[in-house]
C-alpha cells in the first residue's frame, strides 16, 4: 500500500514536473538526478544518462561548475534552499545564464524526500544589466576624460561632484572643491564680484545662466572660462540639481584681443590718412566695408553695404562710369584704379581715388581688395592753387603782350612815319610847276629805305619768336618725360585723368634740345587730357610710353581714351591754326611737328583700337652717329 502510495506520488510528481514549461530536475537527498522534464532534455539536447553525469561534463560553464557543485553540496548538508547563477550549455553550443533554485521537498516529519531544482533563464536580464553597467562605466569615463570642466551642484549651488578635469586644473581634491569658500578661492576677485548677483538670482529663479570668468589654475595663472549653468528639473518642475559646464576660452579671448587691437590699429590709421578699404567677393557680391569708409561715405554705421547702397552716393555724372567699372571688374580680374565723385545727401561733393587689386580667395573665387582715398581736401587746395596760378599766368601773358605790342609799335612806327613824311615830300616835289625830279627820286629812295627798315623789324621779330637754332645735347627722354609728368600732375588729377607711365629701362639717349622736346611732350599730354575732359563712361586713362624703335630711334607715345578725331581731320591736325577747341590756338601740333622735324624725327597720330588716339614721335638716338 505504502509502495503504491509512493508510486502514485511519484507519478503525480512527474506529471507536475512535466507540466512546468521551464527546465526542472528532481534529485535525491544525496544529489542523484532522478528525473528531468522534457524542457530540460530539449534545452541541453542530451540524454537523461548524459545529463546525470553533469558534474564531470561541460553542460555547466567550466567557470561556474565548481561554485555550483559546492553550493549544492552545502545545501544538501544543511538542508536549506539554495540559489545560484550559472551558465548552462544549450543544444546549439551557446551558454546562457540561469538562475538555479534548489528547493527541498520534505515529508510531514520534516525529512527531505527529494530536491526540486528549478532553472530559470535570466540571460536577457543579465545582458541588460551588463550593458547598463558598461554604459555607466563609459559615461563615467567620458565625463572624466573630456577636457570640459563639469560640476554638479545642489539646489543651493554647493558643489556635490566635479569631474577629473576640474581636479586636474585646480589641483584640488573633491573634498576641497566641496568647501563653501571654494568659488571665492579660485575665481578671479573681479569676476567673482561681477558674477555673484546674477548667479544668485538665477539659482533662485531656476533659470539657465552663463557667464565668462577667470579661474585660477594649479600653476598660479588665471584662465578665462565660459561657464554655463543648467538646472535638472523633476516632473513637477522643481529643481533637483544644477549641471555646470565650463569651457576654457583663454586662447579664443587672446585671439579676440589680438584681432580687436589690430582692428583698432587699422581703423586709427585709416582715420588719420582718410583712406578706407573694402573687399568685394564678386560671386556673392559680399562686401566688407571699413569703418573709415562708412565715415567717408556717411553711411549709418549698422547698415549693410551693397553695390546698390554704394550707387546711391555716386555723383550722377559718374554713374555710367561706376556701372562700367562694376561690369568690367565682374568680367575681368585686372587690378584697376579710378577717380570719381560722390554726392552726399547735403549735395556736397567728395572726390575719391580708388586702387583695387584682384585676388583669388582660397577657393579660387575672384575677390577685389581696394583702398579708397578721400582726396577732396587736396582737390580743394589744388584748385585754389591752380586758380591763382592761371590768373598769374594770364596777367603775365597780358603784360608780355602789352610790352611786346608797345615795342613792335615803336619799332614799326618810326619807319612808317618816315615813309609817310617822305611820300608827302615826294608828292609835293612832283606837284609843283617845275617838278623837282631829283629831289623826288631822293625822297622815294628814302621811302624805300624806311620800308626796308620796317620789313627788317618784322623779320627780326619773326626770328625772335620763330625757330631758333637748336642746341643739341644728349637727352634722357625718360627723365624729360618724368619732369613733364611732375609738372602736369595736378592738372591731370583735376581733370580726373589716371596717368600710367611705361618708361622703358635702358632707353638710349637722344640728341636734341631738352626744353623743346619737353614742350612737345607737354603739348601731347595736354591735348590728351583735353580730349578726355568730356569722357564719363570709362576711366580717363593716359599712357605715356617710351621704347627703343627700329633704326636706332627712340619712340615716345602718348595714348589717351578720349573723343578721338574724324579720319578726315587727320591731315589737318598739324596745320597751323587748326583747332576744334573754343579756347584753342591750333599751333601746338604745328610747332611740335616742326620741333621734331628739326630733330630729324617724325611726329604722327593713330586712332586706337578702342576709344581715343595715340600721338607718337620718334627721333634718332645718340647711337645712330
Ligand atoms: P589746340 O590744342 O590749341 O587746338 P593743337 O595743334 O595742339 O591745338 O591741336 C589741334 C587739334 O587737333 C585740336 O583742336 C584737336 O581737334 C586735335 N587733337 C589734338 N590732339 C588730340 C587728341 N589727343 N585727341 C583728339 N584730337 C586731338
Amino acid at each position: 500500500q505504502l509502495a503504491k502510495e509512493v508510486l502514485r506520488e511519484g507519478e503525480l510528481f512527474s506529471l507536475i514536473v512535466e507540466s512546468i514549461p521551464v527546465p526542472v530536475a528532481i534529485i535525491s537527498p544525496t544529489g542523484e538526478i532522478e528525473a528531468l522534464n522534457q524542457p530540460t532534455l530539449e534545452y541541453f539536447g542530451r540524454t537523461f544518462e548524459e545529463l546525470k553525469g553533469w558534474k564531470s561534463s561541460d553542460v555547466v560553464h567550466p567557470d561556474d561548475l565548481q561554485r555550483t557543485v559546492a553550493t549544492q553540496i552545502e545545501a544538501l548538508q544543511t538542508g536549506s534552499a539554495y540559489n545560484v547563477e550559472s551558465r548552462h550549455r544549450r543544444a546549439d553550443g551557446t551558454y546562457r545564464w540561469f538562475n538555479v533554485l534548489g528547493l527541498p521537498l520534505r515529508d510531514t516529519q520534516g525529512h527531505i524526500l527529494r530536491w526540486f531544482i528549478l532553472q530559470i533563464d535570466i540571460d536577457d536580464r543579465k545582458r541588460a544589466e551588463e550593458a547598463l553597467r558598461s554604459a555607466e562605466r563609459n559615461l563615467d569615463q567620458i565625463i572624466n576624460t573630456i577636457p570640459t570642466h563639469i560640476y554638479v551642484l545642489n539646489t543651493e549651488g554647493s558643489v556635490q561632484y566635479v569631474n577629473q578635469a576640474v581636479m586636474d586644473y585646480t589641483g584640488l581634491s573633491l573634498e576641497d572643491v566641496k568647501q563653501e569658500d571654494y568659488r571665492d578661492r579660485v575665481i578671479h576677485p573681479e569676476d567673482f564680484q561681477r558674477v555673484r548677483p546674477g548667479r544668485a538670482a538665477s539659482l533662485r529663479r531656476g533659470a539657465p545662466f552663463s557667464t565668462e570668468q577667470r579661474v585660477l589654475g594649479n600653476d598660479g595663472q588665471y584662465r578665462w572660462f565660459l561657464v554655463r549653468y543648467k538646472p535638472l528639473l523633476d516632473e513637477r518642475g522643481h529643481i533637483v540639481r544644477w549641471y555646470v559646464a565650463a569651457f576654457d576660452i583663454e586662447d579664443r579671448k587672446r585671439a579676440q584681443e589680438g584681432v580687436r587691437r589690430s582692428e583698432a590699429f587699422l581703423a586709427e590709421a585709416q582715420r588719420l590718412t582718410s583712406i578706407g578699404s573694402f573687399s568685394w567677393l564678386v560671386a556673392t557680391d559680399e562686401i566688407t566695408w571699413s569703418e573709415e569708409l562708412y565715415r567717408i561715405y556717411e553711411f549709418d554705421p549698422g547698415i549693410k553695404v551693397t553695390l546698390e547702397v554704394i550707387r546711391t552716393r555716386v555723383h550722377p555724372d559718374d554713374l555710367t562710369l561706376y556701372e562700367k567699372m562694376v561690369e568690367q571688374a565682374r568680367n575681368g580680374c585686372e587690378d584697376f584704379e579710378w577717380q570719381y565723385r560722390l554726392q552726399m545727401p547735403d549735395q556736397s561733393i567728395k572726390y575719391m581715388h580708388a586702387v583695387a587689386q584682384a585676388i583669388r580667395d582660397p577657393s579660387g573665387q575672384l575677390e577685389y581688395i581696394a583702398a579708397v582715398r578721400d582726396v577732396t581736401a587736396r582737390r580743394v587746395s589744388d584748385e585754389a592753387l591752380d586758380k591763382a596760378r592761371s590768373e598769374l599766368a594770364h596777367v603775365t601773358r597780358v603784360m608780355t603782350l602789352g610790352a611786346l605790342t608797345a615795342s613792335i609799335a615803336h619799332e614799326v612806327n618810326q619807319p612808317l612815319s618816315g615813309i609817310i613824311t617822305n611820300a608827302s615830300t615826294c608828292l609835293r616835289m612832283l606837284d609843283g610847276d617845275l617838278p623837282n625830279v631829283d629831289g623826288a627820286r631822293e625822297t622815294a629812295k628814302r621811302t624805300i629805305r624806311d620800308g626796308r627798315r620796317a620789313a627788317d623789324v618784322i623779320t627780326r621779330l619773326r626770328a625772335l619768336f620763330g625757330k631758333k637754332d637748336i642746341t643739341f645735347e644728349a637727352v634722357d627722354l625718360n627723365e624729360a618725360a618724368r619732369e613733364v609728368i611732375a609738372l602736369s600732375l595736378s592738372d591731370l588729377q583735376r581733370n580726373r585723368v589716371i596717368l600710367r607711365p611705361q618708361l622703358a629701362n635702358d632707353l638710349p639717349l637722344v640728341a636734341g634740345d631738352r626744353v623743346q622736346l619737353q614742350q612737345v611732350i607737354l603739348n601731347l599730354v595736354r591735348n590728351a587730357s583735353d580730349a578726355m575732359s568730356t569722357v564719363d563712361d570709362r576711366s580717363r586713362l593716359l599712357l605715356i610710353k617710351t621704347e627703343s624703335d627700329e633704326g636706332d630711334q627712340v619712340r615716345l607715345s602718348v595714348q589717351d581714351a578720349g573723343v578721338g578725331f574724324d579720319p578726315q581731320a587727320l591731315k589737318r591736325l598739324f596745320e597751323t591754326f587748326y583747332t576744334t577747341k573754343d579756347d584753342g590756338m591750333g599751333i601746338g601740333l604745328a610747332v611740335s611737328r616742326s620741333i621734331i622735324e628739326s630733330h630729324h624725327g617724325r611726329l604722327w597720330a593713330t586712332p586706337n583700337d578702342g576709344p581715343g588716339v595715340t600721338f607718337s614721335f620718334s627721333i634718332p638716338s645718340t647711337l645712330e652717329h
